[in-house]
């Protein structure tokens, strides 16, 4: 099983979501695929895909004019809500410590946070990619937390840039996490690769070690794209 998570950022509507619905229904997968659309489009129903929300408050509720929290998140029927996305964090300014608040939050109500660590391209040219993502999955993951949470490999650089990493830069990312994360406590959390997955590179990707899945930005938005991923994601 590997997870297949869509992220549609801010794109989309309730029409287009039907359409993925209807159209995946009939598909036969042992992968746990996911769709994290925005706000205004949760509560829909699906027996193949689980929805999420794409940020959370760090708050429960109040004055906070335009804020979702994670409770209302989870009634809508959401399971999943990705944090520290790397545009919130160039965006919104959203550091570890806001991002950890947000994954607290989340797992709070019940949502599994898919915490999102990654290198801008001058990191990864000043040879820091390394330390860059150990000291994220250490500042951006929330005190005892035993499970339920996933991890997100996203280099900034590839994020809609149709480049990928190589395969050995991507493992070699997977095992430092995945090392991060044992020394944490957190053995068995998945690790997701996401930046430039389609449905030509998944195959290769789903195959290095310690990548249990993808998140899958511009290739989760239509059926066309996004079912030969869910298919040949194995
Ligand atoms: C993303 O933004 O989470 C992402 C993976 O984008 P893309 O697949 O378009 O690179």
């Amino acid at each position: 099983m590997k997870f297949v998570v869509g992220n549609w950022k801010m794109n989309g509507t309730r029409e287009k979501l039907r359409e993925m619905i209807n159209k995946t229904n009939g598909i036969k997968t042992e992968n746990k695929v996911v769709l994290c659309v925005p706000f205004t489009m949760l509560g829909e129903k699906s027996d193949i895909i689980a929805f999420g929300a794409q940020d959370v408050s760090t708050h429960d509720h109040g004055a906070y004019t335009g804020d979702v929290s994670a409770s209302m998140l989870a009634a809508t029927g959401a399971k999943y809500v990705i944090v520290g996305h790397s545009e919130r964090r160039m965006y919104h300014n959203e550091t570890n410590d806001i991002v950890r608040e947000k994954a607290a939050r989340a797992l709070e109500s019940g949502l599994t946070p898919i915490i999102c660590v990654g290198e801008t391209m001058d990191e990864k040219r000043a040879g820091k990619t390394l330390d860059v993502i150990t000291a994220m999955v250490r500042e951006s993951v929330p005190a005892d937390v035993h499970d339920k949470i996933i991890i997100a490999y996203e280099p900034r650089w590839a994020i809609g840039a149709g480049i990928t990493p190589t395969a050995e830069e991507i493992a070699t990312a997977h095992r430092v996490i995945a090392e991060t994360l044992s020394y944490m406590g957190l053995d068995g959390t998945p690790i997701l690769y996401g930046a430039s997955v389609n449905a030509t590179n998944v195959t290769d990707i789903v195959a290095i070690k310690n990548v249990d899945g993808v998140l899958v930005g511009c290739a989760s938005l239509k059926p066309d794209e996004f079912i030969p991923i869910i298919e040949s994601a194995r």
